[in-house]
């Protein structure tokens, strides 16, 4: 991997996510060896993925070059590799491009889209949580209205225009409400030869609430948000199956569609070596203590989406959230300088600051620890928030600029189908 051993300790970091680079930044001037793994180049700020699926935003500007975000650190190296395996006897991560020794070791490797075991509909849908395949998702629905005004025959001109999300938590809700957003104000200017009031937008949740991890409050208005907006939800439905053309559910209703967002879970992605029995929960994720040491090691630690730090608030661990991931990531960094400096490491405690989504246009739902709130305030703060938490001064211009033109032209102009996608010749593998 061509990197020197130094008197420094080696702290190798798998993943540049937020975990990994708020770890990062903490380390960065600090006297040990850091080297952080990733198989991007770049950080992705993944709540704004569905805006690149939907066309509102360019991919560039929600992401971040890795390189750019630690060239300050002078004891700092970065490697663009997938890391396959971990060797916890040598101490020894394996990776594509060579093995890495370490002191310490991090992992710090996100989360995973979760089929719960149906091959099908792994084979047959579309998910969002890398930036290639929100790619892949906007040029599919681009692609469906090409094909649909080519059609003759009315069903499958109108599978072409339905779409199905599985999944009602933020991402299905966000993603459901920027497509009605499309259909109202985009694609009859687009399309005028199709009749728009033929496309579909069907939010799937099995549960009886949509935002499940959020107030009943919010999950009311923002289901008042998307009936509004034409999106037909349905709730206590359980999709059982799709071969790419049917939706099979548990209950009494089926959909033709050519499209299957799933959005209905996540789990841990766990690297070989420490996915033992013993240190896997719930979710796939990696049991830790409160100093995020992985369950039997002093020298491996989790952060993030893959750890799960259970307690008497958090019996499942922290939620899949950016927060949780921030936030042990920069209690992690201080950690491990007090311990290389003889001190005793602290407990890891978590703030929540809340949570929220956003439905579209002035539609937003707020969920703070001490009061909730929805609408165009809540629309503000959403769009404050995620400006705020960007990675790069030009992202956020670039963004805040997009929001405001979008905002003013009722308009989402990176409608393009650059890359064409072929659908069932791609893996959806994360
Ligand atoms: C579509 C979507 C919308 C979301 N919206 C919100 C939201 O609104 N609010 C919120 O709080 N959270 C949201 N989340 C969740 C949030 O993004 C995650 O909780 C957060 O990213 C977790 O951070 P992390 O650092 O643990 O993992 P990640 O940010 O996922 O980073 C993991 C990194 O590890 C790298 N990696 C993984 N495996 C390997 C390997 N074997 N070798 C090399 N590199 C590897 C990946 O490339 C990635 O860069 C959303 C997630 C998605 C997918």
């Amino acid at each position: 991997m061509n990197i020197p051993r130094t008197s420094f300790p080696r702290v190798v970091i798998i993943g540049g996510g937020f975990a990994g680079i708020s770890l990062a930044k903490q380390l960065g001037k600090q006297e040990v060896q850091a080297v952080l793994i990733d198989r991007h180049n770049y950080h992705t700020f993944q709540p704004l993925l569905y805006q690149v699926s939907t066309g509102g935003l360019e991919p560039d500007s929600i992401a971040y070059p890795i390189r750019k975000i630690v060239k300050d650190y002078p004891n700092f190296y970065f490697r663009l590799a997938n890391v396959v395996a971990i060797d916890t006897e040598n101490k020894c991560v394996c990776t594509d491009i060579g093995d890495l020794n370490y002191d310490h070791l991090v992992i710090a490797t996100g989360s995973k889209t979760n089929f719960f075991g149906n091959s099908e509909i792994e084979k047959h849908s579309m998910v969002m949580k890398t930036i290639p395949q929100s790619l892949n998702l906007r040029s599919l629905i681009l692609e469906n209205f090409e094909q649909a005004i080519l059609k003759s025959d009315l069903e499958e001109r109108n599978a072409l225009m339905n779409f199905v999300i599985v999944g009602a938590g933020p991402t299905g809700v966000e993603l459901a409400g920027a497509l009605a957003e499309i259909k109202k104000g985009i694609l009859p200017k687009d399309y005028p030869d199709l009749d728009i009031r033929q496309m579909n937008i069907n939010l799937v949740q099995s549960s009886s609430r949509i935002l499940p991890a959020m107030s009943e409050q919010a999950s009311e208005k923002a289901e008042d948000y998307l009936q509004g907006l034409g999106v037909d939800v349905w709730k206590n439905l359980r999709v059982t199956n799709y071969d790419g053309d049917w939706v099979s559910t548990n209950g009494t209703v089926n959909f033709r569609a050519a499209t299957l967002i799933w959005s209905a879970g996540v789990k841990g992605a766990t690297i070989a070596g420490v996915d033992g029995e013993e240190l896997i929960t719930r979710g796939n994720r990696i049991l830790v203590n409160e100093f995020n040491q992985v369950k039997g090691f002093d020298d491996i630690y989790a952060l993030g989406d893959i750890a799960s730090m259970q307690s008497e608030d958090y019996p499942y661990g922290h939620p899949m959230m950016a927060q949780p991931a921030i936030q042990q990531g920069k209690h992690l960094g201080k950690n491990l300088v007090r311990k290389l400096n003889g001190k005793e490491m602290k407990p890891f405690s978590y703030l929540d600051k809340g949570s929220m989504a956003t439905v579209g246009r002035n539609k937003a739902v707020v969920d703070l620890p001490k009061f909730k709130f929805q609408g165009v305030f809540a629309w503000f703060v959403w769009m404050f928030v995620h400006l705020f938490f960007l990675i790069g001064f030009r992202n956020r211009m670039v963004v805040f600029i997009n929001w405001v033109y979008n905002y003013v032209r009722f308009d989402r102009e990176a409608r393009l189908i650059i890359r064409p996608y072929k659908k069932y010749k791609q893996s959806s593998s994360d």
